[in-house]
């Protein structure tokens, strides 16, 4: 018998048959890799703290709310480490918000699939610095991939 949406067998068949994932899926998987991350000791801090990169993000740049003195800082110090870690001096900086904001639109999600939505929007953004981009954030902990199983999945951290 089929596993309905919203089961991590569904999210898995939709995968499977090449086909996009609903959203009842999505949000079911997020939920059980929430609570993996949780089983693992991973503690999750349920709200962004202001202050952070993810709380520019997550309480301001998502909700479209005004950012705060120190939100505003501690983006500014993101997005010059940022630049300061890259080795060309391009846009690269407007590029992990749009990333970061797809990610969190569309996530889970796989690489690929990321790269096409971004550049249906963005033709000009390179493949090569979304997935810069993306890995960046897993490693900074905005970002979680999910390497169970190939392609990986990518989506953004609750718990940054
Ligand atoms: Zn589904
Ligand atoms: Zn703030």
């Amino acid at each position: 018998m089929l596993r309905p949406c919203g089961t991590e067998a569904a999210y898995a068949r939709h995968r499977r048959r090449g086909e996009p994932t609903c959203a009842t899926c999505k949000a079911g998987v997020t939920d059980a890799r929430r609570q993996q991350r949780r089983a693992k000791g991973i503690r999750p801090r349920t709200t962004p703290q202001h202050g952070t990169y993810s709380g520019y993000i997550r309480l301001h740049a998502a909700t479209g709310a005004e950012p705060c003195l120190p939100c505003l800082d501690a983006h500014a110090t993101y997005l010059r480490e940022w630049r300061a870690r890259g080795r060309r001096r391009d846009r690269r900086g407007s590029w992990v918000e749009v990333a970061l904001d797809y990610l969190e639109t569309h996530g889970p999600i796989e690489m690929t699939q990321l790269i096409e939505a971004i550049q249906e929007r963005h033709p000009e953004v390179v493949r090569d610095t979304i997935r810069q981009s993306v890995n960046r954030f897993v490693q900074d902990g905005l970002a979680w991939r999910d390497d169970s199983e190939r392609p990986f999945l990518y989506g953004v951290s609750d718990e940054v």
